[in-house]
């Protein structure tokens, strides 16, 4: 199964937050694949990589990313939660268009700050 790139070039891994079983289930590693998002697996099957190695974390225009070793995909990268999201890219400014069209939405969300007991 493979989604092609239509013409709006959207390929939204769907995340479901702070699920990823990297390093746990040894063979569930399919399952985690699937679980992490089509867009990755779009890559591999166009490159025969699996950004199994991130690069850290690099900030540019207030914007927190990680390059894959292997094939140099770009993902976003939270600083606040420590984890990548979103969907791989190639082109940085693809990824900065993503996330504004992502935070236009979450931005109704209440910003809840735990207070310091
Ligand atoms: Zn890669």
């Amino acid at each position: 199964m493979l989604r092609t790139m239509g013409s709006a070039g959207v390929v939204v891994a769907e995340d479901t937050h702070g699920r990823e079983k990297s390093r746990k289930s040894g063979w569930l590693w399919p399952v985690g694949v699937m679980a992490t998002g089509f867009a990755g697996v779009v890559l591999v099957a166009l490159r025969g990589c699996w950004h199994r190695r991130m690069s850290w974390p690099v900030r540019m225009q207030g914007h927190a990313y990680q390059v894959c070793l292997g094939c140099g995909a770009k993902r976003l990268f939270d600083e606040e939660h420590f984890r990548a999201y979103g969907p791989y890219r190639y082109d940085l400014n693809e990824l900065i268009a993503w996330k504004k069209a992502s935070n236009t939405e979450k931005r109704t969300l209440p910003h809840v700050e735990r207070p310091a007991s």
